[in-house]
């Protein structure tokens, strides 16, 4: 089975949300600055990864993000990318250089299991 790991990180106002397999790696970039909050992205997310924020709050003045991203649920389909009306989503997919050795030792490992 491909090995899927996740991660999630903070920078500044950037949500960053990872996906790393051998081969590549996606990364699902939200600048929550830019989010004007209409909640698009949460409503067409095919996998109720989004869910609003405190939005009251930040219409008060809170420095939150409008919306926040379940890591486990999002399957980095880039429909929150597309859709977003003020490009609050980035995504940016990063092919990793394979080495051989290491494949070869992957697909013999899987050959004895
Ligand atoms: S669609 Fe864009 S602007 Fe609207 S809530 Fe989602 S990230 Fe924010
Ligand atoms: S990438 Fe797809 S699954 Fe993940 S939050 Fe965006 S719309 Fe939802």
């Amino acid at each position: 089975m491909m090995e899927i790991e996740k991660e999630m990180d903070v920078q500044d106002s950037h949500i960053l949300a990872r996906q790393k397999t051998k081969e590549r790696e996606i990364l699902l970039d939200y600048d929550y600055k830019k989010c004007a909050g209409c909640s698009i992205c949460v409503a067409l997310c095919p996998k109720n990864a989004l869910q609003e924020g405190p939005l009251q709050e930040i219409a008060k003045g809170l420095d939150a993000p409008p919306v926040l991203i379940d890591l486990d649920a999002c399957a980095f389909c880039g429909m929150c990318v597309n859709f977003c009306p003020t490009k609050a989503f980035k995504m940016t997919l990063r092919e990793l250089p394979q080495d051989k050795d290491t494949q070869e030792a992957a697909e013999s490992a899987g050959a004895q299991a």
